[in-house]
């Protein structure tokens, strides 16, 4: 810690004299903007924490962990050339324990910081620098759009993503002519489920070569967290707001036009397909979604890119990323223990070793392992939805989504694993469980045609498992299905199959439930 700690402030100015301010700013991993900030001052500290408890609290991917300090050193670089003072702090325990151990001396400093976005290191602070004799201040966090006080209350059952979109559409002015949506309709999701031509061509996704900051990280993390999940082998993110800006053009030229018609395609050994890979940088503050949005429609208005894509990409960010954080702030912490079916059985190990022989869940599983990312269609419809079809424990998920992805903090990856992707919050975000047999896969990937698995056969030891473990879940779980008219259509359907070929399904989904290795591998 001593070393790392004197490498990086081997980057910075000498240190400032905390005893000759009289206000200090605490800036969060997750907030590295500057335009947030109070104009620099003379008496005016900002201080940012490297929390080895944060860190260490589960194995995050070691890309993650390596973007995260390496933005966050960035970021203070930046400050101290924008004229702030900064001082960066390095603590064995918690963030609020590391702000907590630097004020003790000086009881003169105020303090203030943002609200944090998760809810552990939120409630943290609140707790610990309450028992202090400075004057602190916390100040509602400005990195995202909505004002969640205006919709808590609404969350509850029927408050669904599409009213609250519209909602925004409405109060933020975006892709709206007066009281229209532009183009006469709110969203244009059947043009955007197009699965990809075979020779369709794909823009590779530019990577950043790591600066000595970043390699310095990186070593520092290969060296004392080696047993956290991934590799910082090949990390290729963006670590500055100008590198983060330099990947957004490149969506916007490159990616945004196909972004709509391709958003729910799958390709074996393509991660990035038209997607931007921006969720890294927004959830830091490098990039911010006003920016994003505006830069989508000002595509639209220049024609450089069709109404479907980007509105389809409005939809993501003013629709889903806000809704999200909405739901977070309306549900926790009770939806952090909700497992509305009861699952029990651990995580698959195919989660931690990537190997697979289902060549979907294999493909989607070394993304991650690599990049610590897929795509959307692969979180939901592959790797949660056979985590559903097993009945996998869903907060076992939920933590490996968290510690998995380059992008994952809590207030954003917990709503989406619990909420909509396994239905355990009980319908409060999602209208229906989001499970699919292997059509939908096929329908939408190429990786049917090189699979051990016959996505034709319905059952056996041969058939794809996504088959019998879709129609096995309809019979196990119908309630969840009967209640909603959108797919109560399946349960019938089932009923409609003789009883040999339920009986096959049934067969065939205990034989595979009860085979498939879990748990860490030895
Ligand atoms: C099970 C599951 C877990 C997820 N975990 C995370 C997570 O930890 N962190 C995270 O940022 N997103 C998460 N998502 C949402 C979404 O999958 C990612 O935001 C997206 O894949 C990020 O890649 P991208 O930047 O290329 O997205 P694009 O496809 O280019 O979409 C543009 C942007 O829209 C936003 N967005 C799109 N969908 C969502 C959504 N459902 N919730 C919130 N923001 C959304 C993201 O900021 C994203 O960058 C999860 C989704 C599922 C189904
Ligand atoms: S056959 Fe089934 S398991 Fe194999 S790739 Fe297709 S959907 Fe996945």
């Amino acid at each position: 810690m001593r070393e790392t700690a004197a490498q990086f402030l081997s980057h910075m100015p000498p240190l400032p004299d905390p005893a000759t301010f009289e206000a200090v700013f605490f800036i969060l991993y997750d907030q590295l903007d500057l335009t947030i900030l109070p104009p620099p001052h003379p008496r005016l500290l900002l201080i940012v924490v490297e929390s080895l408890a944060y860190a260490t609290a589960l194995p995050h991917h070691q890309k993650k962990l390596t973007l995260i300090l390496s933005a966050q050193r960035h970021w203070a670089i930046a400050a101290t050339k924008a004229g702030y003072a900064v001082l960066p702090l390095f603590t064995l325990g918690t963030h609020a324990q590391g702000i907590a151990e630097f004020l003790t001396p000086y009881p003169h400093l105020s303090l203030t910081y943002f609200t944090p976005s998760e809810w552990d290191v939120r409630q943290q602070m609140r707790s610990l620098l309450q028992t202090l004799p400075n004057s602190i201040t916390e100040c509602p966090n400005p990195l995202f759009i909505a004002e969640p006080k205006a919709f808590v209350d609404k969350i509850s059952k029927g408050y669904r993503l599409e009213t609250f979109y519209r909602d925004l559409r409405r109060s933020t002015g975006y892709l709206m002519d007066g009281a229209k949506p532009v183009g006469g309709q709110w969203n244009y999701d059947k043009d955007n489920r197009k699965s990809l031509p075979p020779r369709q061509p794909i823009p590779p996704l530019p990577s950043m070569d790591p600066d000595v900051i970043t390699q310095e990280v990186m070593h520092l993390v290969a060296t004392y967290l080696p047993h956290h999940f991934g590799s910082t082998d090949g990390f290729g993110y963006a670590v500055t707001r100008s590198q983060a800006l330099e990947l957004a053009d490149y969506f916007f030229q490159e990616r945004l036009p196909l972004f709509g018609a391709y958003e729910d395609a799958m390709k074996w050994g393509e991660p990035f397909l038209f997607h931007s890979v921006l969720s890294p940088y927004l959830n830091l503050g490098l990039l911010s979604p006003r920016e994003l949005c505006q830069r989508a429609i000002a595509a639209y208005e220049n024609g450089s890119a069709p109404l479907n894509s980007v509105e389809g990409f409005l939809r993501q960010i003013l629709g889903w990323r806000e809704f999200i954080r909405v739901y977070y702030e309306a549900q926790m912490p009770t939806v952090r223990t909700a497992n509305h079916f009861g699952f029990s059985h651990p995580l698959p190990t195919a989660y931690w070793t990537a190997q697979s022989d289902l060549r979907c869940l294999q493909d989607a599983l070394q993304n991650v392992l690599h990049y610590g990312y897929s795509h959307h269609i692969q979180r939901l419809m592959v790797l949660s939805n056979f985590s559903n079809l097993t009945f996998t424990n869903p907060l076992e998920l939920n933590h490996w989504f968290w510690l998995a992805y380059i992008d994952a903090h809590e207030w954003v990856e917990l709503p989406n694993v619990l909420g909509m992707a396994t239905y355990a919050d009980g319908g409060i975000l999602a209208s229906k469980p989001y499970v699919s047999g292997g059509n939908y896969i096929h329908k939408m990937g190429n990786y049917c045609q090189s699979c051990s698995y016959q996505i034709k056969e319905k059952t056996g030891d041969r058939a794809c498992p996504f088959n019998y473990l879709y129609w096995n879940f309809v019979d196990r779980h119908r309630q969840a299905f009967d209640e909603n008219g959108r797919v109560s259509l399946m349960t019938r359907k089932f009923d409609e199959k003789t009883p040999a070929e339920q009986q096959a399904i049934r067969n065939s989904a205990e034989k595979f439930i009860t085979n498939l290795p879990r748990g860490l591998a030895k």
